[in-house]
């Protein structure tokens, strides 16, 4: 046996494990000398070599982390240190053990998820390489001078200086879609710079905001942006990490991830479109970023600004002063005017209920005749329409009228979509795809029909009432390829498109100039939808999707926004009317007090998968008995009975879940750290049963 280096301390460190192995804390190692904590290690883990982050001096006995107490002659030690990394800095550290602790998940886990892949897999010989390439690479930031700026608008000067002053609250930017909230992002994010400091600037996806990308590369000419997201190869990703992390990057632009990003000279944190989902993990560590940027804010003492025109509920609470019914720990800015005074669009409710009535068994037609009409009239006068449908393919259902067969999907309780371009039947759910069937696959007639319409189908019937104009179309289906979405986008603002038709997508923060109608067509379905905060939503997405009409004064004038419903009376479209905000807000946040929903109430749900439904709710009625008698103890929290989720199928797996709900989040966040042992005890054996994974889903965002 070779000599092990003479080990004379012993550290902790953490190392990935997955979130059920019950490995919450560090584990003790030795090494030769003391070793800085956040330093990269790679030590023994079973028979695996893994990277791992020093996280106590001394080992179990200062910690305060679970970790087992091993006898100190079994204790291995550390083989690598990645000393080519200067150490995680102590506040990344506590970023960390906070969303670790919060999310319920393993330090490990929660650790190691927000490092760059590529970290992990690196020896230190060839971190040494690379960290040289990457130093070599780097010059002295040439500061350009500053461009021409637009004089600031009333409103957004006295944001600015209210974000001068000093104050430790987070900042709501409450600004009506067009009011300029981006220039007050960048002029906040100049300040911080020419201070010296780093900034954070976090959007929804990266992929759907190119223009953001380039204004700030504009405004920052000389300074070093880096992005960070997704899309990007590990490479990339690992050196704009570096960059970050280094120091080297003055400003960060990058999705939900990048708050973890290690930042030795963070001065402000800026989120964009704060009420985006995209900002919670839906898998694995499902923790919300947004939530994570304020605590991290307040953790290194630097201001941070949630921005939206529809704040999310949560934050809107917040931001209410406590006279108001709020708790007035967010300081609120608003700028309720557009930049150049355009309006926002004028708001048409049409109502469906009114059309002409279909034969039986037809469908109705896509969009009404008064709709298309004034679209016809855009064209006409050389100006774009946005017609908004929440649903990609061509249509959600195949049908076979003869025997009442429906293109289901065989692994999930979904129908299958069917997609025209390539014939091809797709479950959303799971991605199983086929060829479209030539006959019904049930008793062979071979009249089957698409029923309802996506986006794809959509465009075809529009195409075909208006053969006067150019369609155009934007979905994640069109826009899978790299750049397909910018070229599409080029398209639209170089005037070749006359009427676009999109989903979501296009409603987010593209800066059109010529639109000056925009359509929901069939903005309904979300009205009646079991999750509480459909309503929030639809009403965001309208909002943004309003918001793409009459960006510039000389169309601003005659700009409409149609609203294509059976309801029109519906308290949702009533409000939208008058773009009203804050009256919409009032009306859900008294919903949602009666109701004991969020932001009154905190909430968890308790998930699980399983072979058979029976399986998966078993584990979750055998882990609400173990653990009644602790949520008794606490006080204040309920358990609610274990339900099929909405889709209660995905792949062959069956899904169910527990609301766990208290007024009190402290109780809330006591009650899951107590249970978290029980669960995963119970969960062992369990497995035997069926069960075949289980999480905890913290302040979820779909019930
Ligand atoms: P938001 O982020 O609130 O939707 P933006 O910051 O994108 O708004 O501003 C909308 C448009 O107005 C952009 O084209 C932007 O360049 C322009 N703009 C913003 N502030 C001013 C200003 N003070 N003067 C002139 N134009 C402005
Ligand atoms: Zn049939
Ligand atoms: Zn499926």
């Amino acid at each position: 046996m070779p000599d092990a280096p003479a080990a004379t301390c012993r550290i902790g460190v953490v190392v990935e494990a997955p979130q059920h192995s019950g490995l919450w804390g560090a584990l003790d190692y030795l090494c030769a000398q003391p070793l800085p904590l956040g330093m990269l290690v790679r030590v023994p883990l079973g028979r695996r070599v893994v990277t791992g982050v020093v996280w106590s001096s001394t080992g179990s006995a200062g910690s305060g982390d679970q970790a087992e107490v091993v006898d100190k002659a079994s204790l291995k030690a550390v083989l690598e240190v990645l000393d080519g990394l200067p150490p995680l800095p102590d506040a990344w550290r506590q970023l960390v053990k906070f969303a670790a602790g919060y999310y319920q998940r393993s330090l490990g886990e929660m650790a190691l998820m927000v490092l760059p892949p590529e970290l992990r897999q690196l020896d230190a010989i060839q971190w040494g390489r690379r960290l040289k390439r990457l130093n070599k690479a780097m010059t002295e930031p040439s500061v350009t001078d500053p461009s021409v700026l637009p004089e600031l608008t009333a409103q957004q000067q006295a944001a600015l200086a209210q974000l001068a002053e000093p104050g430790d609250k987070p900042y709501l930017l409450w600004g009506s879609t067009g009011s300029g909230k981006t220039e007050v992002y960048l002029r906040q994010a100049q300040r911080a710079l020419d201070d010296g400091k780093q900034v954070l600037m976090m959007v929804p996806e990266i992929n759907l905001t190119p223009q953001l990308e380039a204004r700030v590369a504009e405004r920052f000419a000389g300074r070093r942006i880096v992005s960070l997201h997704s899309a990007l190869t590990p490479a990339q990703r690992l050196r704009n990490w570096l960059m970050a992390h280094y120091g080297h990057a003055d400003l960060i632009l990058g999705t939900r991830l990048s708050v973890f990003t290690p930042l030795p000279r963070l001065g402000l944190i800026v989120v964009d479109e704060e009420h985006d989902p995209s900002y919670k993990q839906q898998d694995g560590a499902r923790y919300s970023a947004r939530d994570l940027a304020v605590y991290r804010a307040r953790l290194e003492k630097v201001p941070v600004i949630l921005g939206s025109a529809t704040p999310s509920l949560e934050s809107w609470f917040n931001a209410l002063p406590e006279a108001e019914g709020g708790t007035g720990r967010y300081v609120r800015l608003a700028m309720p005017a557009r930049v150049g005074d355009g309006d926002m669009p004028r708001v048409r409710i049409l109502d469906l209920s009114r059309s002409p009535k279909q034969l039986r068994g037809q469908e109705p037609p896509p969009v009404a005749r008064e709709l298309l009409d004034a679209i016809a009239q855009r064209v006409e006068q050389g100006e774009q329409s946005l017609v908004l449908l929440n649903r990609r393919g061509y249509a959600p259902v195949l049908h076979c009228s003869d025997c009442g067969w429906k293109s289901g999907c065989p692994h999930c309780s979904a129908w299958r979509v069917f997609h025209k371009v390539d014939r091809t039947l797709r479950c959303h759910h799971c991605g199983f795809t086929e060829r479209v069937p030539r006959a019904c696959p049930d008793c062979g007639n071979t009249d089957i029909h698409p029923v309802g319409r996506g986006t794809e189908r959509l465009e075809e019937q529009l195409a075909e009432a208006l053969p006067q104009a150019r369609l155009g179309r934007i979905d994640a289906d069109v826009t899978k390829h790299k750049g397909a979405l910018e070229e599409r986008l080029a398209d639209v603002h170089a005037g070749e498109v006359d009427v676009l038709v999109g989903t979501q997508m296009v409603a987010k923060g593209h800066d059109f100039r010529r639109i000056t109608l925009v359509a929901a067509v069939n903005p309904d379905s979300a009205l009646f939808a079991s999750d509480f905060r459909a309503a929030e939503r639809q009403f965001a997405l309208l909002l943004q999707a309003a918001g793409r009409a009459g960006r510039d004064a000389d169309v601003a004038g005659h700009s409409e926004m149609w609203v294509q419903t059976w309801h029109p009376m519906h308290p949702l479209y009533q409000t939208l009317r008058s773009y009203d905000y804050a009256d919409f807000a009032a009306q859900q946040l008294k919903e949602r007090e009666m109701a004991g929903l969020p932001p009154y109430a905190s909430l968890a749900m308790l998930r699980a998968e399983g072979k058979t439904q029976q399986a998966a709710q078993e584990f979750l009625h055998a882990a609400v008995q173990a653990v009644q008698h602790l949520a008794d103890d606490i006080g204040g929290i309920t358990l609610y009975p274990p339900v099929p989720t909405p889709v209660q199928r995905v792949a062959n797996v069956e899904r169910a879940q527990l609301m766990i709900e208290s007024p009190m989040r402290p109780a809330l966040q006591r009650f899951l750290s107590q249970s978290q042992a029980v669960w995963l005890e119970l969960a062992k054996q369990n497995r035997r049963s069926g069960l075949i994974r289980w999480a905890v889903d913290v302040d979820p965002l779909s019930i």
